[in-house]
């Protein structure tokens, strides 16, 4: 039972919260809860605290800002403020997959 050659190195991937559909990792967009319960963008993909990827296309943004799909991914009830600062952040994404290269 030995399998020879070189083990293929695993690429990170996650899910988008709002299609549910995994995608490197590069490709999404990160949210994060902050440490004081705000909820921001994180454009370095490395904030500190719980952490949530949406794909850069203004269709999951809409949808994840919908219900309580964001509220569900970071365990936090997210203020107004930042659900408005997500979704005008969303309005600046393309609309279309086809437009984000
Ligand atoms: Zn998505």
């Amino acid at each position: 039972m030995s399998s020879p050659g070189p083990r293929p190195r695993p690429v990170p991937q996650r899910t988008c919260i709002a299609c549910r559909a995994e995608q490197g990792k590069r490709t999404l967009i990160r949210i994060v809860r902050t440490p004081d319960g705000r909820i921001a963008v994180d454009a370095s993909g490395k904030a500190e605290g719980r952490g949530a990827y949406l794909h850069p296309l203004r269709r999951c943004w809409v949808k994840a800002l919908k219900g309580a799909t964001i509220k569900n991914a970071l365990k936090i009830s997210p203020a107004l403020d930042d659900i408005e600062a997500l979704r005008v952040f969303g309005m600046t994404l393309p609309a279309e997959e086809s437009e984000t290269v």
